[in-house]
């Protein structure tokens, strides 16, 4: 709210001046306004309503210049759901969106504030753990492989369940130079999990 006063009464001038300020500072809200808004959804994926990869590559970027000048640990997750496109040949591509909203929420859950969950594209995830050493980072890999095969999907009158594949690694204990070799420390556990079996976290 906005208050203004004056010491005399408001003569026509006056008070058509006043209306074509309150126009004016009406725009300038609603652009500011629709501009906070923009700026929200071109971060957000609209299937799941975490971020999307533009923005996760962004932010883990930013958090991992901070942890080199702040001494911090960062831990970096890349996660794939197993299987998934048998799951969709057998329910089709409605359930399967299902699937992918339901497992961001599960695995959002796992995180702590501050934390980043990003879906990269396809059924591909990644979580970006803040101050979170080797040990810390398998716990929370654990913590979210676990809700997710835990977590039963109700169809129709039958369950769905799916599991995730974890890869992790984490900075300084990782030898990394920039997020990019955090990235493929991650993907390279990822695709030992993959290739040994699936739903298992390694870090
Ligand atoms: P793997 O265990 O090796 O990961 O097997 P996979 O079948 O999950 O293989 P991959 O990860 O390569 O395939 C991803 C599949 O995810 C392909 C496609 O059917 C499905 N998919 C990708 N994006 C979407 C989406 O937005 N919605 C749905 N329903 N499915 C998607
Ligand atoms: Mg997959």
């Amino acid at each position: 709210m906005l208050l203004l006063a004056a010491s005399h009464p408001l003569d026509d001038e006056n008070l058509g001046n006043l209306e074509l300020f309150s126009a004016s500072l009406a725009l300038a809200l609603h652009n500011a306004m629709t501009h906070d808004q923009v700026q929200k959804l071109a971060a957000i994926d609209p299937l799941t309503g975490i971020y999307n990869r533009r923005f996760g590559l962004t932010r883990l970027h930013e958090e991992f210049i901070r942890s080199i000048k702040q001494n911090s640990a960062i831990g970096l997750l890349m996660m794939d759901i197993d299987r998934f496109k048998q799951v969709n040949d057998t329910y089709g591509h409605t359930v399967g969106d299902r699937i992918l909203q339901s497992l961001a929420s599960t695995a959002r859950k796992q995180l702590r504030e501050g934390d980043l969950i990003v879906r990269l594209g396809g059924d591909e995830f990644m979580v970006v753990l803040l101050g979170a050493n080797k040990k810390d980072t398998l716990e929370v890999a654990e913590s979210i492989r676990r809700a997710i095969e835990e977590k039963q999907i109700k169809y129709s009158d039958q369950v769905i369940k799916v599991t995730v594949s974890v890869g992790g690694a984490s900075f300084p204990e990782c030898d990394a130079n920039s997020e990019e070799d955090l990235i493929e420390a991650a993907d390279r556990s990822l695709y030992v999990v993959k290739e040994s079996g699936r739903n298992r976290a390694l870090v």
